[in-house]
């Protein structure tokens, strides 16, 4: 029988890799062959020895952060990145998606727009917010995102903790994750005053008024109130390894918990914010040296469930007005494009992580804990889901030439020794390094549990 496309390749499945060949029909995996030369094709793919990946997942990612970029270009970037499904944050510019109606516009333009996969997460409004959550879990969303810190009193606010308990509560009952923004705004509210007053205004600031404190008080509030209302409970962009301590005993002691960290939090230090300013201002902070290699020892011990980018896709005047006032940049990197060729060379050529565990953290955890039953895993009956990596390759990133809107980037300059070779989004070819993304691809919006 021949399969309508067949990709060969050093393919990387769950525990194990091996030069083999997958046959896709209909855009699932429908045949896996542990040698070559032996599936037949209309439409072969050859990429030697090159890594088959299964198609990377990015649960953290703004496009609405800034509406200059929205679905269609974020969507790109993720194709050219290697990213087959992104989950997009709720926090959207103009209006956050706090209802269905919201949430439906959003699934039309997805559908429309996107060339990957998206799946969405839903928030709450701040005043009695509690009672979207039926609407929303009705209308597919992944998971709900709320945080304890205020960065915009609509659109990203800071909720009481009386509304967290019972969110807690009703998300549980739908079996839907509910994640947080974990910082204490009370504290860095005070530590940021007081340095806005005394003149503090030097990017290392950004970080001082930010101590790891203001992050663990934070985390351990969730994680007790998670404990007392059996919550699917996510800690988003975690920087410090105090806060995996604590999560790692609540989950001993049974609390349904999962932590990510950000591919900024293992790669930069407070030395980058220093060197590179707004580019590197991040919430929570970069942190000290010493505290990213401790961060490092918890991922490589498996105390970190995924990693995700964070991207928020900024553009030079958002950074560039805290130029002299690090508190008036904007906060966040772009990193759907660039998170997985520079995660590679970090944590498979520097570590010595196995392809397999790096598949694990970077597509099939986050499937697991969202419930994307089809995608996460080079196995049968998933969707033809492919990211291929060149492992001999070197390139320099260059802010300019992203293809999302976003031009400013802490890694302008940096080698890279690997690249995104070819990705397949349900067996379709989303983007080649030959000739770029094809724009006629389509992606779909994506449900949980189906
Ligand atoms: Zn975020």
């Amino acid at each position: 029988m021949k399969f309508e496309k067949v990709i060969k390749g050093h393919i990387v499945a769950p525990n194990e890799d091996f030069l083999g060949e997958i046959g896709i029909n209909s855009g699932k995996i429908s045949e896996i062959s542990k040698t070559t030369g032996v599936l037949e094709g209309e439409d072969v793919h050859d990429y030697g020895e090159n890594f088959v990946f299964p198609g990377f997942i990015d649960a953290h990612v703004h496009c609405y952060s800034n509406p200059n970029e929205g679905i269609k270009q974020a969507s790109f970037a993720a194709a050219k990145g290697g990213i087959t499904t992104f989950l997009d944050m709720p926090y959207d510019l103009p209006v956050p998606v706090a209802n269905a109606e919201v949430l439906n516009k959003k699934i039309a333009i997805i559908n429309k727009e996107s060339v990957v996969d998206i799946a969405l997460w839903g928030t709450i409004p701040k005043e009695n917010g509690t009672k979207v959550i039926d609407e929303l879990a009705d209308a597919g969303v992944a998971a709900f995102k709320l945080s304890t810190f205020e960065t915009d009193p609509y659109r990203f606010p800071r909720i009481a903790d009386a509304d967290i308990l019972e969110a807690m509560k009703k998300t549980a009952e739908r079996d839907l994750v509910i994640a947080f923004h974990a910082e204490n705004d009370e504290l860095l509210t005070r530590y940021i005053e007081e340095a806005q007053t005394n003149n503090q205004l030097k990017p290392i600031y950004h970080n001082l008024t930010r101590p790891p404190v203001t992050e663990t008080t934070a985390v351990i509030k969730l994680l007790d109130m998670a404990s007392w209302t059996n919550a699917k409970l996510h800690i988003v962009h975690v920087s410090h390894g105090r806060s995996l301590d604590y999560i790692n005993w609540f989950k001993q002691q049974g609390t349904n918990v999962t932590a990510e960290t950000c591919y900024n939090y293992l790669l930069l230090t407070t030395e980058d914010l220093k060197k590179h300013g707004p580019k590197a201002k991040i919430n929570p902070p970069l942190r000290q040296p010493q505290e990213v290699a401790e961060l490092e020892g918890y991922l490589l011990d498996d105390s970190i469930d995924f990693i995700t980018s964070d991207h928020a896709p900024w553009q030079k005047a958002d950074k560039s007005i805290g130029d002299d006032d690090i508190f008036k940049a904007k906060s966040g990197t772009p990193g759907l494009e660039i998170m997985i060729p520079l995660l590679f060379d970090y944590l498979i050529r520097s570590k010595e992580l196995s392809v397999s565990h790096f598949a694990d953290l970077l597509a099939l955890a986050p499937a697991k804990r969202f419930n994307l039953l089809h995608k996460g895993s080079i196995e049968l009956g998933k969707d033809a889901d492919i990211t291929v990596i060149n492992n001999n390759t070197a390139w320099e990133i260059d802010e300019n030439n992203f293809l999302s809107v976003s031009d400013i980037s802490p890694y302008h300059g940096h080698q890279v020794n690997n690249q995104i070779e070819a990705t397949f989004v349900r067996g379709q070819m989303v983007y080649s390094a030959e000739v770029g993304v094809n724009e006629r691809a389509t992606g779909r919006f994506v449900k949980p549990n189906e």
